[in-house]
């Protein structure tokens, strides 16, 4: 067993090194939800949240729910559809078939699954929403964490729009880092975690949804009590609050993070972690390393790396944590496939320079060659 009293440069789409002074906002304050400071910090928190995202503040709301990313998604997924409505779920990674099985728990869903990695068949949505006319949702995943490919989610937003349907996107780990536009208010819902691109701690989910939308999801039985958006939204609305308990310092340490990305600029981060990112993979190519996607647009979140020939992930990642660094392997069709580098954590290219020295260092150790020897 690890010593959890241990610390490593976190180049894993979240958990994340947070900055000091996100870390240091997590303990600044003792105060209770229920009085007036929390209020002040959950308006700021949702303001800021909109103000990052580039959504309109007339059109859109930010809510804070406690629980991970996927608390944010089964809240969408478990509030937004009518008993006689469809959901269409579109998926090419282990994300959007975690939609896909959480839209089914609650909703007839109809999943439109593409294999890992391809691009998605808008000409297949389109079918479907010209053929039925009871589909009262679209979801899909903006940036497909399991492959480091990007959605068409605005091409995506017109076809919905087009067919007045709204439409739930999940940028749980896209947030702050791959724009999207929301000028059109073609996306209706979308939600992000506490602890990824935005950096700061895991533990907390914000959707982001039109008023209207939420406005209307009062008329919705409810499916699920304690993910319920419109109880969230009442909440929120009506008294700056939240339903149940929040992680009152996990809020704290998330409203520090969004400051920072303002006082940042929102354009200008982004350049930075595109920057990262198009460092990764600079000197991935340098050592002859081939990039998993080639062909799409890639996130500035992480990127998959194919694992040379002969390379198994399990060794490189014990060796790796040996030198301090954590990594990702690939997940379901991919595992032993992929390893994947993320730069979302704070760090410069000075921890990705240490990285790739660490890789030089025990890539060749780990060669295995016919017969299942070790080489070296
Ligand atoms: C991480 C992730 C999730 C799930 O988030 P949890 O915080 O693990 O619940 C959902 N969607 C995407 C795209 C993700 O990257």
């Amino acid at each position: 067993m690890g010593d959890y009293r241990t610390s490593f440069k976190l180049l894993c789409p979240g958990p994340v090194n947070v900055h000091p002074e996100i870390a240091r906002a997590l303990t600044a304050y003792e105060i209770c939800h229920r009085e007036e400071e929390f209020e002040a910090l959950l308006a700021a928190t949702r303001r800021n949240a909109l103000a990052v995202a580039g959504a309109d503040a007339a059109v859109y709301s930010a809510l804070v729910v406690t629980g991970s990313g996927t608390a944010g998604n089964e809240a969408v997924l478990a509030s937004a559809v009518a008993p006689d409505q469809t959901v269409v779920v579109l998926s090419n990674g282990e994300f959007g078939t975690r939609l896909a099985q959480i839209s089914s728990v609650y909703n007839d869903t109809v999943h439109l699954e593409h294999a890992w990695g391809e691009p998605l068949d808008l000409h297949r949505l389109s079918e479907v929403l010209h053929e039925r006319g009871d589909i009262g949702l679209v979801a899909v995943v903006h940036h497909e964490t399991s492959t480091g490919v990007l959605n068409p989610v605005e091409a995506i937003g017109e076809l919905c729009a087009l067919h007045g349907v709204r439409l739930f996107v999940d940028m749980v780990s896209s947030y702050s880092a791959d724009p999207v536009d929301l000028s059109s208010g073609a996306i209706t819902f979308m939600t992000t975690s506490s602890g990824k691109a935005i950096a700061a701690y895991p533990g907390l989910a914000l959707v982001i949804a039109r008023r209207d939308a939420l406005e209307a999801l009062g008329d919705l039985p409810v499916k699920n009590h304690y993910l319920s958006l419109y109880r969230h939204h009442r909440f929120a609305e009506d008294h700056e609050q939240t339903p149940n308990t929040p992680a009152v310092p996990l809020v704290m340490a998330l409203n520090r993070a969004l400051e920072l990305a303002l006082e940042e600029g929102v354009e200008a981060r982004r350049k930075r972690l595109a920057g990262l990112a198009a460092y990764v993979r600079a000197a991935v190519r340098e050592r002859g390393l081939s990039l998993y996607v080639e062909d799409q647009p890639l996130s500035s979140v992480l990127t998959s790396v194919r694992l040379p020939e002969g390379v198994a992930f399990e060794p490189l990642r014990r060796a790796l944590r040996e030198w301090g660094f954590v990594i990702y392997g690939g997940k379901g069709p991919l595992t032993g496939q992929i390893v994947q580098i993320s730069t979302i954590s704070d760090l410069d290219t000075d921890v990705i320079d240490a990285f790739f020295a660490a890789l030089d260092e025990v890539m060749p150790h780990l060669r295995v060659v016919r017969g299942g020897q070790l080489r070296g």
